[in-house]
């Protein structure tokens, strides 16, 4: 019998994920398909019906359900209620449970490609919806120095960091402080930083934001790492930006993979190949430039 992994979200039409997930599939010889199910939200519940048949291994979730889908699931593991999302889904006999694997491709691509260990580190991240949110409980938890936080809609970022605050209890030393989209303490902080996240939509390809960065040359220090969650087009208007200033840059296609190593590990209980699934990224991003 084949069986099927799917892709939940809408639109889902530049999607790379089923390139390198049938990819890694393929390398085992498994008789499975990675499959997209682009969804409107009146679809969702059947669509979580379909998900517990015995062909369905699970799914991945993506933009804009990865909180939504939480109501309809039987279980979801302390990661994924702490970061407040799943996007990736394990049928287990007709139960489904909810997982976060972002949080640990942002990590593991952040310490393997960018080289960079983030203990006592100040941060500024720039953002606040879904990723932000894996990211910045991602960062909490490697103990970071700071994390100062903008957005373009304020109240996000402060409820994002109120949530933070929360999780942290009396533990870890790291402070937390939301900063003004464009004030003049956020350039400050940007420019003392050692880490800048860039967990927006701005400069994605095929979106209203293609072409724009968050932050000019001129603000960006040289001793910083850029990390753009982005991963097309490889080359956002951020990193372009970061290089100019002379500082190191990350793109977001190893978190993609990272993020999808994990799942696929979940579903199948293999190893994931990771070597192949990256180069099948790589080309995939590749055809869509
Ligand atoms: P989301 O929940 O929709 O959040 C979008 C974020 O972008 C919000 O902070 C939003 O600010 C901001 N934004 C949108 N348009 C903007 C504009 N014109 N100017 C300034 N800010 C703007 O999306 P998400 O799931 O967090 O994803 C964010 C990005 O991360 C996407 O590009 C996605 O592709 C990428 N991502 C990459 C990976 C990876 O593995 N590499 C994984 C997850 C996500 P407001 O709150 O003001 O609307």
């Amino acid at each position: 019998m084949t069986q099927y992994i799917r892709l939940i979200g809408y639109p889902l039409k530049h999607s790379i994920s089923p390139d390198f997930q049938q990819a890694a599939l393929n390398y085992y010889k498994l008789d499975i398909r990675y499959e997209l199910w682009e969804i409107k939200a009146e679809g969702l519940p059947s669509a979580i019906e379909g998900l517990k048949q015995p062909q369905s291994l699970g799914a991945n979730v993506t933009v804009p359900y990865k909180e939504k889908i939480m109501d309809f699931l039987d279980e979801i593991d302390e990661q994924a209620s702490l970061i407040g999302a799943v996007n990736t889904i394990v049928n287990r006999n007709g139960k489904l449970v909810g997982f976060n694997t972002d949080a640990y491709g942002f990590i593991q691509a952040l310490r393997k490609d960018g080289r960079f260990d983030p203990n006592g580190k100040l941060v500024v991240l720039i953002g606040a919806g879904g990723a932000a949110r894996a990211v910045s409980f991602a960062l909490l938890q490697e103990d970071i120095a700071s994390l100062a936080i903008t957005n373009r809609t304020a109240s996000r970022a402060k409820e994002l960091i109120a949530a933070l605050k929360h999780a942290r209890g009396e533990k870890l030393r790291t402070a937390f402080v939301a900063l003004p989209w464009g004030s003049p303490e956020l350039k400050e902080a940007i420019k003392n930083c050692q880490l800048i996240v860039n967990c927006t939509t701005m400069g994605l390809r095929h979106s209203a934001q293609e072409g724009q960065s968050p932050l000019t040359s001129d603000s960006i220090s040289s001793n910083a790492l850029v990390y753009d969650l982005v991963y097309n087009p490889s080359e956002t208007p951020l990193l372009r930006a970061a290089s100019k200033a002379g500082a190191r840059t990350l793109g977001g296609l190893p978190m993609l993979v990272y993020q999808g190593a994990a799942a696929f590990g979940l579903w199948t209980g293999k190893k994931a190949p990771i070597d192949i699934m990256l180069s099948t990224a790589k080309e995939a991003v590749g055809r869509l430039q």
